[in-house]
C-alpha cells in the first residue's frame, strides 16, 4: 500500500511535468516561411530598414508600439553601433534584423530582398547573435562552442577559442575543453562565458555579425581582452552592436542614436557627437550614463 501511495505520487508529478513538456512542444513559431520564399546565397551583408514601425503584441487585442518609422542603412562589411538610453528600442531593432519578429510596417531587407522573401533556413546562419547574457548547455565546453557549427573538427573549436581569447582558461579547467558546464558543472564567471560565445560566434563565421550588450556581464579584468576579441570578429563582416562601451562604439563606422523609439541621428561617431549632447556625454562618461538613463 506503501509503494503504491508513492507510484501514485511519482505518476502525479510526471503528469504535471509532462503537460508542461507538451505545452513547449505544441508552441508554434509565429515566424515561418511564407509561400513563395526562395533560398538566398553568396550574401554580401548590407542590411536595409525603412520606415519600420513594430509593436509588441501584449495579448488580449493590446499592443505596444517600440519602434515607429525607423529607417537604418547598415552597408556590407562595416560596424554599426546603435545608441541610446535604456528601451529606446535597440534589442528589438537588432530581433528585427535576424527576423525573431516582423515589423507591423515598412520592410527590412538584406542585400535588398525582403526578409519575408527568404527561407528561414537559409537566412539564419548569416548570422550570429552574441547577447549580454550567454546560455550555456549542460555539456562540455567542447560541446558548447561547436554548437556555432555542429561538424567543426576539435582543431577548428580550438582556433575560434583561440582567436576568442579563450583557449588558455579553458585548458586550465578540471577536463580542458572535456569539462561539463551549464547548470550542474563547473560554474564559469561572466567573462570565461562570454568568451564561450564569441568562440562560437567565429566558428559559425558568420556573414553578418550581431552583439547586444557583449560586455556588460564581463569582469573588469577581462574586458580590455574581450574588446579585442570582439575587434578580431568585426573584422570583414557587417557588424550590428548595442553597447554600453564607449570603446567599442567609437570603433565603429557609423553610429546611429535612438531615443524612445526613433532615431535621433545617425552618421560616424565622432561627427554625430559634436552635434548631439547626449552621444557626446555618453562618449565621454560611458557605461554609468547609459545604465543611468
Ligand atoms: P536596454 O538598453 O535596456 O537593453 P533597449 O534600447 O534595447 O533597452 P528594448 O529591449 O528593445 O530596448 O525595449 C524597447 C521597449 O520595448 C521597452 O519599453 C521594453 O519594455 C519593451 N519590450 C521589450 N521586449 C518586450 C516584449 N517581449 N513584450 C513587450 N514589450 C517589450
Amino acid at each position: 500500500v506503501y509503494s503504491l501511495a508513492r507510484v501514485n505520487d511519482m505518476v502525479q508529478k510526471a503528469i504535471a511535468a509532462g503537460r508542461r513538456v507538451f505545452e513547449v512542444l505544441d508552441e508554434t513559431n509565429d515566424i515561418t516561411n511564407v509561400p513563395g520564399a526562395k533560398a538566398i546565397n553568396n550574401i554580401n551583408g548590407k542590411i536595409r530598414l525603412t520606415d519600420v514601425t513594430f509593436a509588441y503584441d501584449l495579448g488580449g487585442g493590446k499592443n505596444r508600439e517600440v519602434l515607429s518609422d525607423v529607417s537604418i542603412d547598415i552597408p556590407a562589411g562595416k560596424r554599426v553601433a546603435l545608441c541610446g538610453p535604456s528601451g529606446s528600442g535597440k534589442s528589438t531593432l537588432l530581433g528585427l534584423i535576424v527576423r525573431f519578429y516582423d515589423p507591423t510596417k515598412g520592410a527590412v531587407t538584406l542585400d535588398g530582398k525582403d526578409l519575408r522573401s527568404i527561407t528561414l533556413e537559409s537566412l539564419r546562419p548569416a548570422f550570429a547573435l552574441v547577447q549580454q547574457e550567454t546560455f550555456l548547455f549542460r555539456q562540455s565546453v567542447l560541446e558548447n562552442i561547436r554548437y556555432g557549427r555542429p561538424e567543426a573538427t576539435l582543431d577548428e573549436v580550438r582556433e575560434a577559442a583561440r582567436a576568442a581569447a579563450a583557449d588558455e582558461f579553458i585548458l586550465q579547467l578540471p577536463k580542458g575543453y572535456d569539462t561539463e558546464v551549464g547548470e550542474r558543472g563547473v560554474r564559469l564567471s561572466g567573462g570565461q562565458k562570454q568568451r564561450i560565445s564569441i568562440a562560437r560566434a567565429f566558428l559559425s563565421d558568420p556573414r553578418v555579425l550581431l552583439l547586444d550588450e557583449p560586455t556588460s556581464s564581463v569582469e573588469p579584468d577581462s574586458e580590455n581582452a574581450i574588446i579585442e576579441a570582439i575587434d578580431r570578429l568585426m573584422t570583414c563582416r557587417t557588424t550590428v552592436l548595442t553597447s554600453h562601451r564607449p570603446s567599442l562604439v567609437s570603433r565603429c563606422d557609423l553610429v546611429y542614436v535612438l531615443e524612445n523609439g526613433k532615431v535621433l541621428d545617425s552618421g560616424p561617431p565622432e561627427l554625430v557627437r559634436e552635434r548631439n549632447e547626449w552621444l557626446d556625454r555618453f562618449l565621454r562618461s560611458g557605461y554609468e550614463l547609459a545604465a543611468a538613463n
